[in-house]
C-alpha cells in the first residue's frame, strides 16, 4: 500500500476551514465537526484506501474511525466499488427500484433473525424513526421510551429536551429509562401510561459517548422483551451503529431475545447510503400503511453495495477478523497505558473499542491523548466508540500501537501521568 509522506503543512485544510466558515454553519455540523476535537485534527480529508485515510494535506492516519461506522471492508474496497459503479452506470435512481432491491430484501429477511419484511432508506434517523412510527401504526399508541443518553438520530422525539429548534410537543411522546436498569423501564411504563406504549427502543448494548461502553445484560433484555408482550409494545431495537459488526443475525440474537423491529444503516453498504428497517410479521400491515418514502431511498447502486458487503463479509468472515484484530488493539492500549502509568478504562465489543481515563472528568486526558494520535497518524475519537473494519490486519494495528505509543509517552510530557 502506498503511503503519502508525510507534510507538516496543514496550509490546505486551514484554507479551506476558512471558507467554510463564510459559507456553512460554524464551518461545519454534526459529528464530523473536528472543532470539538483537538488542534491536530483535520477537517476535511480527501481519500481512503483500506485502513487509512489522508487529508487535505496529505497526511496519512490509521482509521479507527470508519466514517463513524460506514465504512465496515476497508475504504474503497475494490470490488465494492466496482460493484456500486456498474451499477450506477445503468441508472442509480430511476423510475422504480432495481431488482436489487428485491435481492437485498430477501438477503436480509434471510440473515436477520426476527425480520420477516424489509424496507429502505438512507439514514439511520430514517431507519429508527420509521420503526417508531411502524410501531405506532400497527398499535395505535403513542408513546415511545427510549434509554437516557441514547442516541437514535436527528428525529424530534429522539433528541434531549433542550435540543436547539425543538418544540415540547416534539418530546412529549417520549419518555427515558436507564439502560440495562429493569425498574427505570417500569418507572417509564407507569409515567407513560400502560396503555398507550408504542414501543421501547433500545441500543444494543450501551454505547452512548462520554462513559464506558457497557454491554446489554440479557435478564435486562429479556425483561424488556416481556414488558413489551404485557402492554401491546414494540420492541424496537436500534442496530445502526453495531449492526453487522457483531452479528449479522440482529445484535440481541446471542442472547436469544428477538425485538419486533430493528432499525440498520451504516455498514449496511460499505459506505454507500443506506437504512434498512427490519420487522416481525405482525407488523408488516401497520408498516405497509404508513406514509413512508424518499427521493433517493430506492437508489440502485447501494443496494448492490449492499449486497456484495454482506457477502464478502461472510465469506471472508469479516466478523471475526475485526474482533481478533480489535482485541489486539485493545490488549496493545491497555498494555501501554499501564507501562506509561495511565489509569485507562478499554471498553466495549473488540470490534467498537473505546478507550476512556479514568479520574479524568473533564476530558482533558482523553482529548490530550486522541490530540497526540492524530498528531502521529492514528484517526479516532477521544469520547465516542471506535469502529475496526476487516483491513485492520496484525501489522496495521501493530503499526498503528507504535504511533499510539507515541502519543501516550506525547500526554505524559504535557499533562504528566496519573
Ligand atoms: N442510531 C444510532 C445508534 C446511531 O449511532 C446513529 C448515528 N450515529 C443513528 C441512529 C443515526 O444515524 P444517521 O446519522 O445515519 O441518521
Amino acid at each position: 500500500m502506498s503511503v503519502s509522506p508525510v507534510r507538516p503543512s496543514r496550509a490546505v485544510d486551514s484554507a479551506y476551514r476558512d471558507r467554510a466558515q463564510r459559507v456553512i454553519p460554524n464551518g461545519m455540523y454534526g459529528h464530523l465537526a473536528t472543532s470539538r476535537l483537538g488542534p491536530d485534527y483535520p477537517q476535511f480529508m480527501a481519500r481512503g484506501e483500506g485502513a487509512r485515510v489522508w487529508d487535505v494535506d496529505g497526511r496519512e492516519f490509521i482509521d479507527f474511525m470508519c466514517t463513524f461506522g460506514p465504512i465496515l471492508l476497508g475504504h474503497a474496497h475494490p470490488e465494492i466499488d466496482a460493484i456500486a459503479v456498474e451499477t450506477a452506470a445503468r441508472g442509480d435512481v430511476l423510475d422504480c427500484p432495481g431488482p436489487e432491491m428485491v435481492e437485498l430484501a430477501e438477503v436480509m429477511v434471510d440473515e436477520v433473525a426476527h425480520a420477516d419484511w424489509a424496507m429502505f432508506a438512507k439514514n439511520g434517523t430514517d431507519a429508527t424513526t420509521l420503526a417508531l412510527v411502524a410501531a405506532r401504526a400497527t398499535s395505535g399508541h403513542r408513546k415511545v421510551l427510549m434509554a437516557r443518553g441514547s442516541y437514535h438520530g436527528i428525529g424530534g422525539w429522539a433528541l434531549p429536551d433542550e435540543a436547539a429548534g425543538t418544540t415540547p410537543e416534539d418530546h412529549v411522546n417520549t419518555v427515558r429509562f436507564d439502560y440495562n436498569d429493569l425498574d427505570s423501564v417500569e418507572a417509564a411504563i407507569e409515567q407513560a401510561g400502560e396503555n398507550d406504549i408504542a414501543a421501547i427502543v433500545c441500543t444494543p448494548h450501551r454505547h452512548d459517548v462520554f462513559i464506558d461502553q457497557e454491554p446489554v445484560d440479557p435478564e435486562f433484555a429479556r425483561g424488556v422483551r416481556e414488558i413489551c408482550d404485557r402492554v401491546g409494545a414494540a420492541l424496537i431495537i436500534d442496530d445502526v451503529r453495531v449492526g453487522l459488526r457483531v452479528d449479522t443475525r440482529g445484535s440481541w440474537e446471542a442472547i436469544g431475545v428477538r425485538p419486533d423491529l430493528s432499525a440498520w444503516s451504516k455498514s449496511l453498504a460499505n459506505g454507500y447510503a443506506l437504512a434498512a428497517l427490519m420487522g416481525s410479521e405482525p407488523y408488516r400491515e401497520g408498516a405497509g400503511k404508513m406514509t413512508a418514502t424518499g427521493s433517493f431511498w430506492y437508489a440502485a447502486a447501494p443496494m448492490a453495495a449492499a449486497l456484495a458487503t454482506i457477502r464478502i463479509l461472510k465469506e471472508t468472515d469479516g466478523i471475526e477478523t475485526m474482533r481478533a484484530s480489535g482485541e489486539r488493539l485493545q490488549q496493545g492500549l491497555r498494555a501501554q497505558a499501564t507501562a506509561h502509568g495511565f489509569d485507562v478504562s478499554v471498553t466495549g465489543p473488540p470490534q467498537m473499542p473505546l478507550l476512556l481515563f479514568r479520574d479524568d472528568p473533564e476530558f482533558t486526558r482523553a482529548r490530550a491523548w486522541a490530540n497526540a494520535c492524530a498528531r502521529n497518524g492514528v484517526y479516532l475519537h477521544p469520547v465516542h466508540n471506535w469502529f475496526m473494519c476487516t483491513a485492520h490486519d496484525e501489522a496495521t494495528i501493530d503499526e498503528a500501537l507504535e504511533r499510539t505509543d507515541r502519543a501516550f509517552a506525547d500526554v505524559r510530557a504535557e499533562l504528566g501521568a496519573d
